[in-house]
Order: structure tokens, then C-alpha cells, then sequence
């Protein structure tokens, strides 16, 4: 199979201005599924000039909200005719199993629903004026421009939660997915267009983050950046965008603390455990890799979870037993055998995996073992640093005071879990933990209505919910004085 795409730019379809193509693998085997066009600045500035222009000339802008709203309404119906053929993409770009893909595919038809909805419901506000004979009213328009940067883990997923909300706001855009994983939200390019959007409302550009990404950065015609990815690209990108002064939107990375209390359902915590971790080999912003456990629960919490562990399959994301596939590129895994290795020189203990499989059908892809550190301590780089791999650090604690103190040592705070039957220390924990979610005895949910993001370093600003669509409007107060008089101070 090798699909032939390309970019979309002012309501066309066109190769990269270059005529240069990139090869999109199957991280399972190797094996070639697209040739994609390999953009560069000039497809990036080709793409910011259809965008500027149409945003100017204020058609999507000025199209009644409730259009809009249809428009972004009928995209996630789009999806829904189509959620096979995406799921079987994503995973193939991606090695996840199709099922967690189809799972992904009804959550982005939802996103895109739960904004065309509430498209036309913000109906600005009346202030009550303390000036006599006047009005004062606050309206939201759309901020303009806005760039959009995705990442390789989530492709589809992470682009609907900026596509839909600028769209519904009258923003136009130009998104740029990450270059290894385009094919899905190429497909649903495709699916914007038959839904209606205008020529040079969205536009797509494809190819390296260093070229398009610090052109959409730092381009003065760009009002907005949003990006999805990582702590040190998010920092490139602030930088870039002080040019003039962006609106930013970052959701950047995490190190998700899992707090496991003794009086926790034991089960149930060891399952959320595994399932918070291991969902897509482990390359999840939210998964709870680090995981802080009672002291009196601990040794048979870990053997419970080694057991477990031990029994997964690993395999093709198209075989319906695999539970878990690949890691996404030999650069990535790479990464992750480094990260292990830190992790056995800095101390901590190897309680399974470590390793790439044996198994004879898995050498073609980039497979990991799923892997858990036990006798892990806060000073190390396992603890701190995010690993997007399959891989859990153990840590142990012995009151609640220090399990918070544990769980809020980290730069990141994107998001916790806490397990346990009592329900007052699950309140006083989630009040006490420095994270955009916390999760009572449940990891990694997430729905449409609820706001996503990070504190401290896992980002700037909110997706998702009535944030998410704030992030994409400016706000403006219009006061009319309805009986001017002169003041004749001058
Ligand atoms: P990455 O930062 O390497 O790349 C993300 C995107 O940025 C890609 O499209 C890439 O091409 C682009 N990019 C690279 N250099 C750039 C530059 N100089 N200027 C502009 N754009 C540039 O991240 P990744 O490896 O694709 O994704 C993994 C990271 O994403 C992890 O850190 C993960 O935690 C994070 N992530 C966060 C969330 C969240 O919701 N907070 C969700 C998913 C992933």
C-alpha cells in the first residue's frame, strides 16, 4: 500500500512547492502505507497568506455563528460515516490496536459535535453601565490566524480538539501534524471540505516541525499558536512567537503521578494501574507512569502488576488479542532503551521487561516490553523526565502528607490519580495536587465537556469544554454613550 496525499493550501490540493516527498511507515513492520508531500517555508508562508487573506476578508468570521455550527456539526457526522477507513489508518501510522483507534475516531466525531453545538451559544454579555444614558455590552470574536501544531501519539485526536473550536469561533487556520503521522487528519481535511468549509479557511501543510512550525511560530501574520508536544519545542515556540506578541496555547508534556493508598480497592487500582500506563505502549501526555504506593501495600501491589504485565501480547494493532503495539520509530525507541538505561545506572530496580521482545514476529516493528521500576526516589531522571514509553516507576510512601509532597515534586502538572475508598482523603488529595485533572479512582478519562491542560510546565491555557473554545476569541467591550455631550475640559 502506498497511498499518494497531499497538502491543502487556499482550497486546493497541491504537493510541496519543493516537489520533495517523505514516506510514511507502518511502525509494525516498516513497510511503506503513503507518500506525502515534504512542505517547507514556502508551502508554510503560502499557506499563512490564504489564511491571512481569508480571515481579512471576513467571510468565515462573519458567517452567523449558527452556520458555522452546522458546518462543524456535519464534519463530526463526516467522521462517523467514515470512522472505519480513519481507524484503520491512525493505527496503521500509528501501531495502536484499531479497537483504541475506533475508540479515538467516536471521541473526535464528539469533539467536533460538542463545538458545532456551541457555536452559536455564547451570546456575548450586557454589562449594567455605571455611566447614565448608556450601553455597555462584552462580545467575543474570533482572535484571527491561528497556527496549529499536533503531535505523532494522538494525531487525529489532538487536532480536533484546536480544529473544531477555531472553526466554530470563525478563525481561519493552517495545521500542521506531526510529519510522521499525517494520514488522518489528511483524510479529515478531506472531510472538511465536503462538510463546507470555505476555500482558505483551513488549510494543511506537511512536513518538519524546524521548518513549517518555526515559520508558523514566527510569522507576524499569525495571531495564534496552539501546539500539542513537547516541554522543549513548547519553549522554541514561546520564543518565536514573541515576534508579535501571539496568543499561545501549549499542552506540553507530563509525568503523571498515580497515588495508590492501602484502603484503595485493590483490583480495581491495580487494573487503572496498568490501564492508566500501558494504552498505547505508554506514549500518552496523561499516563500515570509514575506511580506512588502505600509502603504496606507495596510489595504485593508490584507483584500483582508484574504478573499481570507478563501476560500481555504484543502484536499487530489489527489482530484482535494484541493489547498492546509498537512504539512509533526506531528514533523513539531508541529513546526509550536510553531512558531504561538511565534508570538501572541511577539505581532503581528492574522488576520486568527492560528490553525489546524476543519474539520472532515482532522484530520488524518497534517494540518495547512493558517495563516497571521499582525502589524509584524523586531525585532521579526516571521520576522526573517523561519517558512516552511503556514504562512505570514505583515509589514508595508512608502518609498522605508525603504521598502529596511525592506526587507534587515534578516540573509537570498535567495530570494525577488517587485511589482510594475514603472519600474525604480523596477530596483533601485532589485539592492538594498541583494538576490541570485529577482523577478519583478512575485514570485517563477524559469527555469533550471537561477542560484539558497543564500547570507549572505542561502548558499554557485549556482545550477542550467552554475554555477550549475560548482560547480562540478575542473579547471585546462596546460601549455606546446614547446621549454624547461634550466634557469642555480642553
Ligand atoms: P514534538 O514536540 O517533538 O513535536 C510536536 C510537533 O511539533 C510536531 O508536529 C513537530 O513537527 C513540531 N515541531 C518540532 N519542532 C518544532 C519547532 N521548532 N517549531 C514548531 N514546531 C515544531 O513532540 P512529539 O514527540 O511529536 O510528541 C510527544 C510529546 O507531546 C510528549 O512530550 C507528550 O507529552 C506531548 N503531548 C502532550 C499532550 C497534552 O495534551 N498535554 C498530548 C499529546 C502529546
Amino acid at each position: 500500500m502506498d497511498l499518494k496525499l497531499q497538502q491543502y493550501i487556499n482550497g486546493k490540493w497541491v504537493d510541496a512547492n519543493s516537489g520533495n516527498t517523505r514516506h510514511i511507515i507502518n511502525p509494525f513492520n516498516q513497510e511503506r502505507i503513503a507518500t506525502v508531500p515534504e512542505g517547507d517555508e514556502s508551502d508554510a508562508k503560502a499557506a499563512i497568506t490564504a489564511a491571512r487573506e481569508t480571515f481579512d476578508n471576513g467571510e468565515w468570521a462573519l458567517t452567523p455563528a449558527i452556520e458555522r455550527g452546522k458546518v462543524v456539526t456535519r464534519i463530526a457526522e463526516l467522521i462517523e460515516r467514515d470512522k472505519e477507513e480513519l481507524a484503520y489508518l491512525e493505527s496503521l501510522d500509528t501501531g495502536k490496536t484499531v479497537e483504541e483507534s475506533r475508540g479515538d475516531m467516536d471521541d473526535i466525531a464528539g469533539v467536533f459535535r460538542y463545538y458545532g453545538e456551541l457555536a452559536d451559544k455564547d451570546g456575548g454579555q450586557l454589562i449594567e453601565s455605571p455611566v447614565p444614558n448608556s450601553s455597555s455590552k462584552v462580545v467575543h470574536e474570533p482572535v484571527g490566524v491561528c497556527g496549529q501544531i499536533t503531535p505523532w501519539n494522538y494525531p487525529l485526536l489532538q487536532a480536533s480538539w484546536k480544529l473544531a473550536p477555531a472553526l466554530a469561533t470563525g478563525n481561519t487556520l493552517i495545521m500542521k501534524p506531526s510529519e510522521i503521522t499525517p494520514l488522518t487528519t489528511i483524510k479529515v481535511f478531506e472531510l472538511m471540505e465536503e462538510a463546507g468549509i470555505p476555500a482558505g479557511v483551513a488549510n494543511l501543510v506537511l512536513g518538519p516541525g524546524h521548518t513549517i512550525g518555526s515559520e508558523l511560530s514566527g510569522s507576524p501574520d499569525v495571531d495564534l499558536i496552539s501546539f500539542t508536544g513537547g516541554i522543549a519545542t513548547g519553549k522554541k515556540i514561546m520564543q518565536a512567537a514573541s515576534v508579535n506578541v501571539k496568543k499561545l496555547a501549549l499542552e506540553l508534556g507530563g509525568k503523571n503521578p498515580n497515588v495508590i493508598f492501602a484502603d484503595a480497592d485493590f483490583e480495581l487500582a491495580v487494573d487503572q494501574a496498568l490501564n492508566g500506563v500501558f494504552f498505547h505502549a505508554g506514549q500518552i501526555c496523561s499516563a500515570g507512569t509514575r506511580l506512588i504506593v502505600e509502603e504496606s501495600i507495596h510489595d504485593e501491589f508490584v507483584k500483582a502488576l508484574v504478573e499481570r504485565v507478563k501476560k500481555f501480547k504484543l502484536g499487530s494493532g489489527f489482530e484482535e488479542d494484541t493489547q498492546m503495539g509498537p512504539l512509533i520509530s526506531a528514533e523513539h525507541l531508541e529513546k526509550v532503551e536510553n531512558y531504561v538505561e538511565a534508570g538501572i545506572k541511577e539505581g532503581a530496580t528492574l522488576a520486568v521487561g527492560g528490553k525489546r521482545p524476543e519474539d520472532p514476529e515482532l522484530q520488524k516493528g518497534f517494540f518495547y516490553l512493558p517495563t516497571i521500576f521499582t525502589d524509584c526516589t524523586t531525585d532521579m531522571h526516571i521520576v522526573q523526565e517523561e519517558g512516552f514509553g511503556p514504562i512505570i516507576t514505583v515509589e514508595k510512601f508512608r502518609a498522605e502528607e508525603e504521598a502529596m509532597k511525592l506526587a507534587n515534586d515534578s516540573i509537570y502538572g498535567l495530570a494525577g490519580g488517587v485511589f482510594t475508598k475514603d472519600i474525604a482523603k480523596a477530596e483533601r488529595c485532589a485539592a492538594k495536587m498541583r494538576m490541570g485533572t485529577v482523577w478519583i479512582n478512575e485514570f485517563n478519562l477524559y469527555f469533550p465537556h471537561a477542560p484539558w491542560g497543564g500547570f507549572k510546565q505542561s502548558g499554557i491555557g485549556r482545550e477542550l469544554g467552554r475554555l477550549g473554545i475560548e482560547e480562540y476569541t478575542e473579547t471585546k467591550h462596546i460601549f455606546q454613550n446614547l446621549k454624547p455631550e461634550p466634557i469642555n475640559w480642553f
